[in-house]
Parts: C-alpha cells; structure tokens; sequence
C-alpha cells in the first residue's frame, strides 16, 4: 500500500452478491479484487497449513479466527500488485478485524475511502445462498433462478465446472447466517459511524445493482481521495 492506494470494502452479508459485484467493480475502476473466502478456500484446497487449520471453521459456517484471517489479508495488501487500490470482499466480518485494518492503512498513511453495502434481507440470503454454484477455477458464482449459467454446470466466463459450495449447503447456510450476522452487522455500524457507508439495495437485478454501486462510487468522489460525498451517516 502507498498513500495512492484507493481501499474499497464491500459489505454484505453472505448471498449478498459481493461475489457478484466485487469483480466487476474491481475491473470498472481498476481495482484488485480480494476476497478472503476465495484466499481460504485456495488454501484449503492446497493443504497449506492455513488451509489445514481454516478448514474446520469453514466446513461448519463459523468465522476462522481473527488472529490468522488478518495475518493473512494484511500480508497479502503488502503485496507489490495490491498498490494501485484494491476492493475487499468478505473482509472485515467482524469489528476486530475492522480495526486491524484500520490501524495497518493508517500507518502507510491510507484509509477505507468507501464501504459500499449491498442490503439484502436475511429471508432472501438463505434463498440465494442454497441455489448457488460457484466455478472450480475462479468462484464466478451463478444461482440455478436468479441467475442461471448459458450451459448448465459450466462456468460462462471461464468454462470450468460449477459445484455447489460445501458451506452452502442447507443445513450449514442457517448455521454460517447465525454465526456470522451478528458480527457482521457490527460491521456495518463501524463504517457507518466512520461516515463512509453507502448502502444500495441488493435485492434488485444485478445490472441494476451494479448501475446504483458504481453511481454512488462515482457520485461520492470515487478517483478523487480528498473528495469524500455524501456517504450514508445515519
Ligand atoms: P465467503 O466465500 O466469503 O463466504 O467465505 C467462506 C468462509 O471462509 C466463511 O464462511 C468463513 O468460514 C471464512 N472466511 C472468509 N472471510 C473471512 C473473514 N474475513 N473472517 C473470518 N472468516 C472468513
């Protein structure tokens, strides 16, 4: 990170669509896009002694512990490629993890420019969650109503296969909602109470909700690092 570097969190509880959006956030306005859950799960796959100790967590739709998923982030925002702005997907969950990254932008004289919030309610996330496919290659995530592949069981960006998540399961998707709101929305309050939250309506059509995403980005002064809008404060 340097004092150039643009910091974007998107939040969302998961089924939001973060991994919807994030990556075409990212390309739109030239940002990396990190993603926490896709880290963790290139770890698990590769037995990395992360993965190994992540995996537990994972399987049963609980937070890996703040101490290793900040490790990990940070480490990874130190990176050479992570310079010219990144948008983080799936991290902070929780206000520990908020500060930590508070603190770490702080010190490279950086902060969270923008948290843009995509509002979905939690009726709808278990709905999303349990007809999701992600593709084995790059976690393009489709949904078998809302969002259906051209072919079915092949990714339509990168043609890989597509497989349902083991934590997205019906079973795990109450317990990982459970788990994981709570903090989640103690999250929302940190960045609304930093006055950088913009929250957009997630429950509309992706291409609308990518329109409203990049429309707040943009209006609120997005390119512009003194510039800051008129994020939601209430
Ligand atoms: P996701 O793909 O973002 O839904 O993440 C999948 C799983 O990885 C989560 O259910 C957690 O077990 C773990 N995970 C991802 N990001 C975080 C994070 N910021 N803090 C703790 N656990 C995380």
């Amino acid at each position: 990170m340097s004092t150039q570097s643009k910091v974007l969190v998107l939040l969302g509880a998961p089924g939001a669509g973060k991994g919807t959006q994030a990556p075409i956030l990212a390309e739109r306005l030239g940002l990396l896009h990190l993603a926490t859950g896709d880290m963790f799960r290139a770890a698990v796959r590769d037995a990395t002694p992360l993965g190994v100790l992540a995996k537990g967590y994972m399987d049963r739709g609980e937070l890996v512990p703040d101490e290793l998923t900040i490790r990990m982030l940070l480490d990874r925002l130190r990176r050479p490629d992570a310079e010219g702005g990144v948008i983080l997907d799936g991290f902070p969950r929780t206000v520990g993890q908020a500060r930590a990254l508070d603190a770490a932008l702080a010190a490279e004289g950086v902060r969270v420019e923008r948290a843009p919030y995509i509002e979905v309610p939690q009726g709808e996330l278990v709905r999303r969650l349990s007809g999701r496919w992600i593709c084995r290659a790059n976690s393009h995530p489709f949904h078998d109503q809302l969002n259906p592949p051209r072919v079915a069981g092949v990714c339509d960006e990168d043609g890989s296969d597509l497989y349902q998540r083991q934590d997205d399961r019906a079973d795990v998707v109450q317990a990982r909602l459970d788990a994981q709101l709570p903090p989640f929305r103690e999250v929302v309050d940190h960045y609304r109470a930093a006055g950088v939250l913009i929250a957009v309506d997630g429950t509309k059509s992706i291409d609308l909700v990518t329109k409203e995403l990049l429309a707040a980005l943009l209006a609120s002064g997005d390119g512009d690092p003194s510039a800051h809008g008129t994020p939601d404060r209430a």
